[in-house]
């Protein structure tokens, strides 16, 4: 087994190159300019409280040494968005002024821009674009010096991961159509960390100053004589879900995190759970989410809670979830514009309005395990390539969509979002009411026959037609004179003004 020390010399070369490029250029750096990838890692409260969520980001330097830096949303907006940024080299202009909490926080960011890896790195593993093959994670409990309490036994952990409905390798294939499984995912544990609860979590229960970092490092040392994180030299597990034996902060967190375990160093997919969070298998479902690198979902009501649509599990985790006796909430899909970037979505399934027209498609719920037909169609907002609508079908119908809103078992419904990639949450669920209901449980998110859509300033509409036998018939179309042209039936229609700038 290896140290976790080695972590720290894991790039000598090439912390002795950007030395010698700094010095060669050293009157043109800016004061507090910093290099290193960047993890987004996301905090998400117990359900239960009702409390928002928050995003960290974790830069990495040459040495893998990790620090906590904040950038605000215009800088996020302007990079293109978290999935931008999420897991590239960055340069980054640190902001004057002191960092705001700990030794291991930079200051703000004052810009950020992803570049070039340095040389003999560019093959350093990260989590970037697509998502698809054998994904194994595994879970490591690790337990406080001072809390004896072991709130589940291992097998309640090894258990979770079985391919059988409910659990988290048949939740993946179905939610995935077979794209991944997480087979040879495994757990191991109680370990023991070094130092007590509020060595690691200065607030129990809340606030976001859990040492992410010092529960990374700590519980994986205490493991690592029991548990090859390489996975038998296939390149590391794909994801670590580190579960703990009392409260973090406010939160639980999902994302990803850069170290050297067993001799791998990479971008390892990471969560850190309490006991609320391993208690609703929903909650790790949303972390697990968070680490294949998908963001918040969210309804359009504006407001900044994101856990308001139960249209996806990376919103509403737990709202409108089939409930399982074992493992509390189960998962729900996630929406296709998340299908969609984890590469999720066969193109031939996909229908993408490229030209006005008036396009008639037949769309099948997101659930069906498999379609002769279209899961998305897909329609840009004033010509641009990042932001769009998404058109999906939902059915109130098998092992996690069973309870979504509507009429109940076998409702089916169309769901629509508006998606701009720059923003936190890039899918918002759209609802006709005016103003939009605060929870997206309501019909005015659900789009039924004889419901059109439309948005007029961007000549855009959506008509839902009818049934078939397995989903509906939908028009789109896209060009003014198409819309408002002779046989628009107005009474019908929706109006929307995109919020796109
Ligand atoms: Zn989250």
């Amino acid at each position: 087994m290896m140290e976790k020390h080695e972590a720290m010399i894991r790039f000598p070369m090439l912390f002795a190159v950007l030395l010698l490029v700094s010095l060669g250029s050293m009157e043109a750096q800016p004061v507090g300019l910093q290099y290193g990838w960047l993890s987004v890692v996301w905090g998400d409260p117990d359900p239960a409280t009702g409390e928002s969520s928050t995003i960290s980001f974790l830069l990495a330097d040459s040495d893998l040494r990790v620090m906590e830096l904040t950038i605000g949303e215009e800088l996020l907006a302007a990079a293109g968005g978290l999935l931008a940024l999420d897991n590239r080299y960055v340069e980054i202009t640190l902001a004057p002024g002191p960092p705001e909490s700990s030794l291991d926080t930079l200051p703000a960011a004052a810009s950020i821009r992803p570049v070039a890896p340095p040389p003999g790195t560019e093959d350093l593993p990260r989590l970037l674009g697509g998502v698809s093959g054998s994904k194994p994670w595994i879970s490591v409990m690790c337990k406080f010096s001072d809390i004896a309490a072991e709130p589940e036994d291992l097998a309640y952990f090894l258990d979770m991961y079985d391919n059988a409905a409910g659990r988290l390798d048949h939740y993946w294939r179905e939610v995935s159509y077979d794209e991944i499984d997480v087979l040879g995912s495994s757990a191991d544990g109680w370990f023991n960390l070094p130092n007590p609860h509020v060595t690691y979590v200065p607030t129990p229960g809340s606030g976001t100053d859990a040492d992410l970092g010092a529960l990374f490092n700590d519980c994986t040392a205490a493991a690592d004589p029991f548990v090859d994180f390489s996975n038998e030299d296939t390149g590391g597990y794909e994801g670590i879900n580190l579960m703990f034996n009392e409260v973090l902060d406010c939160c639980a967190w999902g994302g990803s995190f850069f170290a050297t375990l067993d001799g791998v160093t990479k971008s390892w997919r990471t969560t850190w759970n309490p006991p609320w969070a391993f208690h609703q298998e929903a909650v790790i479902a949303h972390e697990m989410g968070h680490g294949f690198g998908l963001p918040h979902a969210n309804n359009s009501d504006g407001d900044s809670d994101p856990y308001d649509s139960p249209w996806d599990v990376m919103s509403s985790a737990t709202g409108y979830a089939v409930d399982d006796p074992v493992y509390g909430n189960l998962g729900k899909h996630v929406t296709t514009y998340h299908k969609d970037v984890l590469g999720w979505v066969d193109p031939a399934e996909r229908f993408e309005v490229t030209e006005n027209g008036v396009f008639a498609i037949t769309l099948d719920p997101l659930g069906s395990a498999t379609t002769s037909t279209y899961r998305m169609a897909k329609i840009p907002i004033g010509g641009s390539g990042s932001n769009y609508y998404t058109v999906e079908a939902r059915e109130a119908a098998g092992a996690y969509e069973a309870d979504i809103p509507g009429e109940g078992p076998g409702d089916r419904v169309v769901i629509l979002h508006e998606v701009v990639t720059g923003r936190s949450e890039p899918a918002w669920a759209l609802d006709a009411d005016a103003p939009p209901a605060d929870y997206a449980d309501t019909e005015g998110v659900m789009w039924r026959p004889g419901e059109t859509f439309v948005d007029a300033a961007n000549e855009i509409s959506v008509r839902v037609v009818g049934l078939t036998a397995t989903g509906f018939d939908v028009e789109i179309t896209l060009g003014s004179s198409l819309i408002f042209g002779d046989g628009f039936e107005s009474g019908d229609t929706t109006a929307w003004s995109s919020t796109v700038p």
